[in-house]
């Protein structure tokens, strides 16, 4: 098997497949050697995608279904609106898999090898990858397993941890023009605790019990809570689990690096890079942002690293602020976030937690947040980098 190739991509999950997709789409790439390595083959469908994003995105042939209309719930407050501009869109996991994996079977120049990665170092402008099944070597390595992951512990971190059901009624049951992006009439026991019910016909729904906690729940506990909030709140009980997922995202102070070394020979894409954003554990959109300026410095022959530009920092601190006062207990999740659905215009709350709200949607997100609870976890987020 070949050794040296242009590109290697460590981990093929979201990230990697995302990169191998949007390099196999840019003509001036054409023919470059890349090599990507998994442990896993990816062909189950480990993971549902939910994003929000305005018009089309690259994804759009496989996104599985769309919401314009969502909802908000919290004690006494019921909130749905319509969006204007922002559709809220689920991807399931099987389907992004096999479809990179079919469109990158017609290239000869891409190789994909099933093995452990041990390593990931750089050595005179080249970065090398050492694996079970040997050493390879490219001009830059992509990287999205763990092996970078700085130490994520109850100090700098939540997890947000989930299982998601989707079910199937016998009859007609939901409103598929309608998502309920989280529900928050639950107890509050562990933490920050909220539904989704992401209708995908009148018959079938994901319905997912996610918390931001410090420690995982026992799986008897999320299978429990799904069945009293599908048989109590949604009021049914005649149902088939047709797929079920389970999930923990950290959500982290710790940094993550973009680059491991100071050439930029070894990148971080996906989680590893810090694209999983702090506040609430959304990653798919950042990921497609952030690769596709990847793509972009690659094609005009510029260094893959990019770095955080103005914009970037800003959001990071609004998100570490926003999980400081998790962390520290000042407020509870869900009053932060009716106060934000409540007192601002929701689809201004999406632009916001899509890192592209504008500067007077921004100021009405400051003003609805108690700034005594804000301004310590934002000055201690200010000079902590
Ligand atoms: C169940 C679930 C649901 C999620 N839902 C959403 C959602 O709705 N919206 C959203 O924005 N985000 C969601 N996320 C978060 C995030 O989008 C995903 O975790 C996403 O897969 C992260 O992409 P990634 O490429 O960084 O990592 P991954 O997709 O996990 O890819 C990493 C790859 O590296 C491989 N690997 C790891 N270690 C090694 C090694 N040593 N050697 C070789 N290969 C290795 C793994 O097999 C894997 O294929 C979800 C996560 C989970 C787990």
């Amino acid at each position: 098997m070949e050794k040296s190739y242009d590109y290697i991509i460590a981990g093929s999950g979201l990230a990697g497949l995302s990169l191998l997709y949007r390099i196999l789409r840019e003509d001036s790439l054409k023919g470059k050697k890349i090599l990507v390595v998994d442990s896993e083959k990816k062909t189950k469908n480990d993971r549902t995608w939910c994003y929000w994003e305005k018009g089309e995105g690259l994804f759009e042939p496989i996104v599985h279904f769309s919401w314009d209309t969502l909802s908000y719930f919290a004690p006494k407050v019921n909130q749905t609106f319509k969006m204007d501009e922002y559709k809220y869109k689920m991807i399931l996991g099987d389907q992004f898999y096999s479809f990179v994996l079919d469109f990158a079977s017609q290239f000869s120049n891409v190789t994909f090898l099933q093995s452990e990665i041990k390593a990931i170092e750089t050595e005179e402008g080249r970065a090398f990858l050492k694996s079970n099944e040997g050493v390879f070597e490219a001009d830059f390595i992509f990287n999205s397993t763990p092996i970078f992951y700085p130490e994520i512990n109850p100090e700098n971190s939540l997890l947000q941890h989930f299982m998601g059901w989707k079910i199937r009624t016998h009859k007609k049951t939901f409103d598929p023009s309608e998502a309920t992006l989280m529900d928050f009439t639950l107890k509050q026991t562990h933490g920050t605790t909220f539904m989704y019910v992401l209708p995908t016909s009148e018959m079938e729904a994901l319905v997912e019990y996610t918390l931001f906690t410090e420690e995982v729940l026992e799986k008897e506990e999320y299978k429990r809570e799904l069945t009293d909030y599908i048989e109590n709140k949604l009021d049914i009980s005649d149902y088939e689990i047709v797929h079920d997922e389970f999930g923990v995202i950290p959500m982290s102070l710790a940094k993550f690096n973009r680059s491991e070394d100071e050439e930029g020979r070894i990148i971080n894409i996906g989680t590893a890079g810090g694209f999983t954003k702090a506040s609430t554990g959304y990653t798919f959109y950042f990921v497609q942002k952030h690769l596709e300026k990847v793509v972009e410095n690659l094609s005009v022959g510029k260094s893959p690293l990019v770095e955080k530009g103005f914009e970037d920092k800003m959001y990071d601190w609004y998100d570490r602020t926003l999980l400081d006062v998790l962390l520290k207990k000042k407020m509870e999740g869900r009053d932060i976030f009716t106060k934000l659905f409540t007192k601002v215009k929701p689809e201004s709350v999406m632009a916001f937690l899509a890192n592209e709200s504008s500067s007077l949607e921004e100021f009405k997100i400051r003003h609805s947040l108690p700034p005594w609870t804000f301004a310590s976890s934002g000055m201690k987020q200010l000079i902590s980098r």
